[in-house]
C-alpha cells in the first residue's frame, strides 16, 4: 500500500461525496489558535456558554455512585422515555408512548438514524436552506438526494407553502424543518406551520423530520408550536425530534430524542442494536433529572440571551457593509455580507466569497464565524451570541475596524 492520503479511493462513494462539518472546523480552528496563545473570539461553535445546571450534575454522581454502569436499552431508559413522553405532553400536547420513542447519543443520531433506516438511493429530502450544515450531508451519506430549497431574507429565511409544493416529486420521502432555525434562527408561526401542513397532506408519501432542538430558546414571546401538534393529521407521519444539547447546556452529555411512528421507532432501534447500542447511561440519568428538575433558570439564560441578541444585532447593522435581520429563537446571528464581496482587507487580501471573509476574519482579526456557504446561502455570515458580553463587544469592535479597513 502507498501513503495514507493516496488511500482515497477507499473511501466508499456515498462519503466521498460527504462535505466536512464546517461549524466543527471553525471550532477546531479557533481552538487551535488560542492554544498557540492566540486571543480568538470564538463565534464559531453553536454551543451555550452555561455550565450544565448542579441538579443534573448532581443526578449523574449519583448514578454512577449506584453503579447505573451498564448497557441499557438501546434506544433509552424507561424512566428518561417516561419524562420525554410527559414532556411532550406538557410543552406540545401531544401523547406517545414508549414504543413511539428514541433516546439516541444527541440530537445528530436521532436525526442519522432516522434518515439511515429510510432512504433509499435517489430518494429524495427537501432541506429547507439556509440549513443545519449536517441535514444535506447525512442524506448524501446514506444514498439519498437533498433537494435544497433557498429562502431570502425577504421572506424571514422560511419556506413558503408554495416553494414546498414546487419541490416535492413522486421521489420525495422526507421535508426536514428546523425552527428554531440554525444558523438564522427564524421560527414558524403556528399559521406558517400549518400552511406548510396543507400541502403536506395533499402529499402523504412526505414524511416530515422536525427538528426541535432549540424550542425553549424563544425571544419577546415568541410562542413556539411544531408541526404534529398544529396539523394533527401528520402525526403518524412526523418524526418530532429535540434533545438537552441546547436548552439545558449538556452538548458534552450526548443525549438527544425523538417521537414518531411505532415503525419508525423499531427500525431505528435496529440500526442503535447494530451500530452504536444505547446512548451513555450515566448521561440518561442526567437527562431525566434535566426533563424532571426545575426549568426556572431557562427564562433566566433567555434574560441573557435576549440582551446578546439585542446588542449584536444593532452593533452589526451599524458596521458599514453588514445586514442583520432580529431573530426570534436560537442562538445565532445571520448577517448579509454582500457589501464586502470585491474588497481587499488591510492586508491585501482579496474577498470573493464568504468563505474568504470568514477566513480572513479569523486570520486578521482573530474571530471564529462561520461563512453562509456552509448552510448553502451566501453571501452570510453565522455569528453565535452563545458567549459572554465583554467578548460579543469586543467581536463588534474588531469587525467594525475589519471593515473600515477594507478597500
Ligand atoms: N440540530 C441542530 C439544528 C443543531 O444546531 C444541532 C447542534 N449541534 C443539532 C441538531 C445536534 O445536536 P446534538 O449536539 O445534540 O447532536
Ligand atoms: N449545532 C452547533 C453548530 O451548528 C454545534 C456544531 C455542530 O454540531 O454542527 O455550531
Amino acid at each position: 500500500m502507498s501513503k495514507s492520503n493516496a488511500n482515497s479511493e477507499f473511501i466508499s462513494r456515498n462519503l466521498a461525496r460527504v462535505a466536512p462539518s464546517a461549524t466543527m472546523a471553525v471550532t477546531q480552528a479557533a481552538r487551535e489558535m488560542k492554544a498557540k496563545g492566540i486571543d480568538v473570539i470564538s463565534l464559531g461553535a453553536g454551543e451555550p456558554d452555561f455550565d450544565t445546571p448542579d441538579h443534573i450534575k448532581a443526578a449523574a454522581s449519583e448514578a454512577i455512585a449506584a453503579g447505573k454502569t451498564n448497557y441499557t436499552n438501546v434506544d433509552g431508559i424507561s424512566e428518561l422515555k417516561e419524562q420525554i413522553c410527559y414532556k411532550f405532553q406538557r410543552d406540545n400536547g401531544l401523547s406517545y408512548s414508549f414504543e413511539q420513542v428514541n433516546v439516541s447519543p444527541g440530537g445528530k443520531p436521532v436525526l442519522f438514524n432516522a434518515l439511515l433506516a429510510t432512504l433509499n438511493a435517489g430518494d429524495e429530502v427537501i432541506v429547507p436552506a439556509p440549513c443545519w450544515v449536517s441535514y444535506p450531508e447525512m442524506v448524501r451519506m446514506v444514498g439519498g438526494t437533498p433537494i435544497i430549497v433557498k429562502s431570502e431574507s425577504a421572506n424571514g429565511f422560511k419556506l413558503s407553502p408554495a416553494q414546498l409544493e414546487d419541490a416535492i416529486t413522486p421521489r420525495t420521502k422526507w421535508l426536514m424543518l428546523n425552527s428554531p432555525s440554525n444558523p438564522t434562527g427564524a421560527c414558524y408561526s403556528r399559521d406558517e406551520l400549518t400552511a406548510l401542513g396543507e400541502v403536506l397532506l395533499r402529499h402523504p408519501h412526505v414524511l416530515v423530520l422536525t427538528d426541535d432542538i432549540y424550542e425553549h430558546l424563544v425571544y419577546d414571546g415568541f410562542e413556539f408550536f411544531t408541526i404534529a401538534q398544529v396539523v394533527p393529521e401528520l402525526y403518524e407521519r412526523t418524526l418530532t425530534m429535540n434533545g438537552v444539547s441546547k436548552a439545558y447546556a449538556m452538548t458534552g452529555w450526548r443525549i438527544g430524542y425523538g417521537a414518531g411512528p411505532e415503525w419508525l421507532i423499531r427500525a431505528m432501534a435496529k440500526v442503535m442494536g447494530q451500530s452504536t447500542s444505547n446512548p451513555c447511561s450515566v448521561s440518561q440519568w442526567a437527562a431525566v433529572a434535566a426533563l424532571s428538575g426545575p426549568h426556572d433558570f431557562i427564562a433566566e439564560w433567555n434574560k441573557a440571551y435576549t440582551a446578546r441578541r439585542n446588542y449584536v444585532v444593532k452593533a452589526l447593522n451599524a458596521i458599514d457593509g453588514l445586514t442583520c435581520l432580529t431573530p426570534d429563537g436560537a442562538f445565532y446571528v445571520y448577517p448579509d455580507c454582500n457589501d464586502w464581496i470585491g474588497q481587499t482587507t488591510a492586508s491585501g487580501t482579496l474577498l470573493s466569497t464568504d468563505v474568504d471573509i470568514a477566513e480572513a476574519v479569523l486570520r486578521e482579526s482573530h474571530i471564529a464565524l462561520v461563512p453562509g456557504t456552509a448552510f448553502h446561502s451566501s453571501p452570510h455570515l453565522r455569528l453565535s451570541y452563545a458567549t459572554d458580553m465583554n467578548s460579543l463587544k469586543e467581536a463588534c469592535s474588531r469587525l467594525s475596524a475589519f471593515a473600515k479597513n477594507l478597500i
